[in-house]
């Protein structure tokens, strides 16, 4: 976070003395001002759990993971139905990356549960279309199959079984 606090300083800094005349003790004095700005607001400003870690998230995982929607716990934006495109395009950030920067586990999913959800009945829903079209196509291109019926009697047959009478009384003669 520090680096990023140097990094942002430097940038505000040398934006501002691009557009004005500094001496190198006002570019000092500037960047130190900027940095303590910087740094305060840091570790008082929008972070909202005192003591949080740097870099730590906007939010709690459980908060940032609902069933309907998911939020992005590096800028706190809400309402995505997943994050991989988020996270790359505004974070630059591979879904890998952000699990590991917020121990996110391999078991949540960064897509709402329920998008996920209506996403895997769609594509079954499709696959039992497609399946269902393939076997009618497969029954429409061959002759009638052998007769269904006598097959399932053959595997409906009761396997005997495995475990033999115990101490079943023999005939006497
Ligand atoms: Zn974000």
């Amino acid at each position: 976070m520090t680096a990023t606090l140097v990094e942002l300083t430097a940038s505000i800094v040398s934006s501002h003395a691009a557009g004005t005349e500094m001496s190198s003790d006002d570019l000092i004095q500037e960047i130190n001002k900027v940095y303590a700005t910087l740094k305060k607001l840091e570790t008082e400003g929008a972070i909202p759990e005192a003591g949080a870690a740097p870099g730590a998230p906007v939010m709690t995982i459980k908060k940032a993971f609902q069933n309907d929607q998911v939020c992005c716990l590096i800028c706190g934006k809400t309402g995505f139905k997943t994050l991989t495109r988020h996270l790359k395009q505004a974070h630059g950030l591979k879904p890998g990356q952000y699990r590991k920067q917020f121990n996110i586990p391999a078991s949540q999913s960064l897509t709402a549960k329920n998008y996920s959800e209506a996403r895997r009945k769609a594509a079954n829903e499709n696959n039992l279309a497609a399946n269902l079209e393939k076997a009618r196509a497969a029954r429409a291109a061959k002759k009638p199959a052998a007769p269904k019926a006598q097959k399932e009697k053959a595997a409906a047959k009761p396997k005997a079984p495995k475990v033999a009478k115990a101490r079943a009384p023999k005939a006497k003669a």
